[in-house]
């Protein structure tokens, strides 16, 4: 495995395997890998024939109070398991080659990116947008993986990538749990022993939603409320709990027949502070 850690050494990489016809998969990421990272690596290992794994703890998609500084990172441990899990190219480079100076050029998604944790953090998606175009113009994959744990990030890329005409495929990997349920999440180091065992409730709030789901019921509000239960009997904060169309991301009455017996897919998504961390996990409701 290469650690490349220029943008323009990277670029000239994968500029040459293009030539050589060869095809990059890709896995961006923010570090302190854990086994839902990895998963996607694996995926992406089985089709590709270089495997590049980025990681860059982007500062633009952080708000002024969030926790870019704080954010967990162990570059010797990341670089062990991308070795282990077959990375090729392991992209990691610096804020300042990333961002240089005077850099004035965003990307900025209109419609998907104002709710949800785009209500909650703003200026969050455009900073997402911003990293993941410049990513893709230096790594020049073939497709890219993105976890469904990020679901709302998956839909606001494959927006960008429609919109922006950017010649990559997305392909998303499954949420990875912890045997609790808890979805795996580099924030989760933060949670006190304490917290830790009290945030498999997003997990367990998304059950009880489904299982409510599947026995009939389809009023937005007391599904919710059933989450919104779960999550109280905890000292987690509920940030939202929102239950939209997965296509538009709109607030919805969820769940009407879109034809005769065929019912639109929800997705139910929700952010749940804790002192340590703020959590999020979702689930889609359909048929
Ligand atoms: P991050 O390092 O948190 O920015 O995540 C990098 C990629 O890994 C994103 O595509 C995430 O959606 C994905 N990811 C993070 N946690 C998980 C998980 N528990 N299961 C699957 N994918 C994940």
């Amino acid at each position: 495995m290469k650690i490349i850690t220029t943008p323009a050494e990277m670029q000239a990489a994968a500029q040459t395997l293009r030539r050589e016809g060869k095809t990059i998969g890709f896995v961006p990421t923010m570090g302190f890998l854990h086994e839902g990272h990895l998963s996607l690596m694996r995926l992406a290992r089985g089709r590709c024939d270089v495997l590049v794994a980025s990681i860059f703890v982007n500062p633009t998609q952080f708000g002024p109070n969030e926790d870019l500084d704080a954010y967990p990172r162990d570059f010797d441990s990341d670089e062990a398991l991308c070795r282990e899990t077959g990375v090729d190219l392991l992209f990691y480079p610096t804020p300042e080659t990333m961002y240089l100076e005077g850099h004035s050029i965003w990307v900025d998604e209109d419609s998907l990116s104002g709710m949800l944790c785009g209500a909650a953090r703003p200026g969050h998606f455009r900073g997402v947008c911003t990293v993941v175009t410049k990513l893709l113009n230096i790594v020049l994959p073939d497709f890219m993986v993105l976890g469904e744990k990020d679901a709302q990030q998956l839909r606001v890329l494959r927006r960008m990538v429609r919109d922006l005409n950017i010649p990559v495929d997305i392909v998303s990997g499954p949420t990875v749990r912890e045997a609790d349920g808890l979805a795996m999440s580099s924030r989760n180091k933060h949670l006190s022993p304490e917290e830790r065992a009290e945030a498999v409730c997003l997990f367990q709030g998304l059950e009880k939603a489904k299982s409510l789901f599947a026995a009939g019921e389809r009023d937005a509000a007391v599904l919710k409320a059933a989450v919104r239960e779960v999550i109280e009997k905890t000292s987690g904060t509920v940030d939202y709990i929102e239950i939209v169309d997965d296509e538009s991301l709109q607030n919805f009455q969820p769940l009407e027949t879109r034809h005769a017996g065929d019912v639109k897919p929800s997705l139910i998504a929700l952010a749940v502070k804790f002192s340590g961390a703020r959590l999020i996990d979702n689930a889609v409701l359909s048929k």
